[in-house]
């Protein structure tokens, strides 16, 4: 399978961080909103079925939820589904959450959802291109995809590792793998060559001591893919 246990194991040890807006996944509810905006300009939220690949906690599918999408989110790390489905339950939310790789699920369930997500957890699998490959399966022609990662890029490094990690204690040491990282192009050709077609790359640009996040042109640290199949 196509899975990093060590990788897995980290999100697992930290499962019940998730939703401490304060404590280690604090950038990704900074970044939220923003993802979510973009998403929800180019795909039709309510009503529409999507999957959330390599989901966590669920910061981003419990908020496509509650804009009225129906919501699958998948995940190999069961603690984080188990804490994912808790605060759903809490906040009153639906959506399912199961524990399976995009490949497995690929194989049963074909051209199944109107959209598809899947952020920040391209740079943490052994093999990003199958991740992409049964992303296109899975989502129905004339669907959209949304694809986000750091880029391996020598200021990714400076900021994503070495500042978020060891300078402002932002991320817990070793979140991040700088040789998993990947860069726009490679995104793109893997994109292409699942048989989908990139739309746009946009750059989201997160400064840490505002907590703000935008759009921008500088894919240089975190980028997100836009593709539709066709
Ligand atoms: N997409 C979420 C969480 C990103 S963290 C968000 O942006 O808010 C990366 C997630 O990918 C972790 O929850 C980790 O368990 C998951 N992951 C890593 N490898 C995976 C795999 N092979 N299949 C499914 N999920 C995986």
């Amino acid at each position: 399978m196509n899975i990093d246990e060590a990788e897995i194991g980290k999100f697992e040890s930290l499962a019940s961080r998730w939703w401490d807006p304060e404590g280690d996944f604090k950038p990704l509810h900074d970044i939220n909103p923003t993802r979510l905006e973009y998403i929800a300009e180019r795909t039709t939220l309510r009503g529409s079925k999507i999957l959330d690949v390599g989901c966590g906690g669920g910061i981003l599918s419990e908020s496509m939820a509650l804009r009225g999408a129906d919501v699958t989110g998948i995940d190999m790390a069961e603690g984080a589904l188990t804490v994912a489905r808790l605060h759903a339950l809490e906040a009153n939310v639906e959506l399912e959450y199961k524990a399976i790789t995009a490949e497995a699920l690929a194989e049963t369930d074909p051209q199944t959802f109107d959209a598809l997500s899947c952020l920040e957890m391209l740079e943490h699998v052994p093999d990003y291109p199958s991740v992409v490959k049964a992303c296109a399966t899975l989502t129905k022609p004339g669907g959209a995809l949304f694809f986000s990662t750091i880029n391996r890029h020598p200021f990714a490094y400076l900021t994503a590792v070495l500042g978020a990690e060891y300078v402002l204690n932002l991320l817990p040491k070793g979140t991040h793998d700088f040789e998993r990282f990947i860069r726009p192009a490679e995104l793109a050709h893997a994109v292409r060559s699942a048989g989908l077609e990139v739309r746009e790359l946009v750059g989201m640009h997160y400064t840490p001591f505002t907590r703000r996040c935008r759009r921008s042109g500088d894919l240089k640290v975190n980028y997100l893919l836009y593709a539709t199949k066709p």
